[in-house]
C-alpha cells in the first residue's frame, strides 16, 4: 500500500477518523496541523498565541506558521516509513512549499485522496461535532467561515494534485466502514 499520503477536503468529511484508521493499519503517523495549533493554544505558546484568533474565527493561520510546524514535523524520523498529512496544505503556496520540504528530503506524496461529501451533511456533521466535542471553532459562524475558505482557498489543490497526477476523488457518504474501503483501494499501489 502506498503511504505517503495526503487527505483533502472540506470540514466534517472525515479526514481526521480516516487518518487515525491508516494510523492503526500502517503504522505510519497522522500529520494534523490542526491538532498541532491547538495543543499550541493549549500550551499558551507564543505560536499559540498569535494562531488562536485565527483558528477561533475559522480563518487559515498564516502560511508561514503552519508551513514551519509541517516542516519540523516532517523532518521527525517516524515519518521515514511514511505519513498521512490531514489538514496540511490548505494553500497553493502551503502546496509548493510541502513539495520543496520533501524535496529537500528525498520524498514525494504518492497519493492525494480527496473526499467529498454534501453540505448540508457537512454542516450537520459540524454541528454534532461541536455538542461531542465542544471544538471553540465548531460554533455557527466559524462553520460558515470554514466552508467558504475550503471552497476559495484549498479546493484549488484539487487541480495541483491532479496535474501531478497522484489525485484520487472518493465519495465520503456512507458509513466509515465504507469510506474506509474506498480509500483502501485507492492506496493499493
Ligand atoms: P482542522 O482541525 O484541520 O480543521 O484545523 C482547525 C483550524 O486550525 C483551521 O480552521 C485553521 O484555523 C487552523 N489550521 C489547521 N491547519 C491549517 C493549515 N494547513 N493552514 C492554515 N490554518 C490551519
Amino acid at each position: 500500500m502506498l503511504r505517503r499520503l495526503l487527505l483533502l477536503g472540506a470540514p466534517g468529511v472525515g479526514k481526521g477518523t480516516q487518518a487515525v484508521r491508516l494510523v492503526q493499519k500502517l503504522g505510519i503517523p497522522q500529520i494534523s496541523t490542526g491538532d498541532m495549533l491547538r495543543a499550541a493554544v493549549a500550551a499558551g505558546t507564543p505560536m499559540g498565541r498569535e494562531a488562536a484568533a485565527y483558528m477561533e474565527r475559522g480563518d487559515l493561520v498564516p502560511d508561514a506558521v503552519v508551513i514551519g510546524v509541517a516542516e519540523a514535523r516532517l523532518q521527525e524520523p517516524d515519518t521515514e516509513r511514511g505519513f498521512i498529512l490531514d489538514g496540511f496544505p490548505r494553500t497553493t503556496e502551503q502546496a509548493q512549499a510541502l513539495d520543496v520540504i520533501l524535496s529537500r528530503l528525498g520524498r514525494r506524496l504518492e497519493r492525494c485522496v480527496v473526499l467529498s461529501v454534501r453540505e448540508d451533511t457537512l454542516v450537520e456533521r459540524l454541528r454534532r461535532r461541536a455538542e461531542i466535542e465542544g471544538r471553540s471553532d465548531d460554533n455557527e459562524a466559524s462553520i460558515r467561515t470554514r466552508m467558504e475558505v475550503y471552497r476559495r482557498q484549498t479546493a484549488p489543490l484539487i487541480e495541483y494534485y491532479r496535474a501531478q497526477g497522484i489525485l484520487v476523488e472518493l465519495d465520503g457518504m456512507g458509513s466509515m466502514d465504507e469510506v474506509a474501503r474506498r480509500i483502501d483501494g485507492a492506496l493499493a499501489a
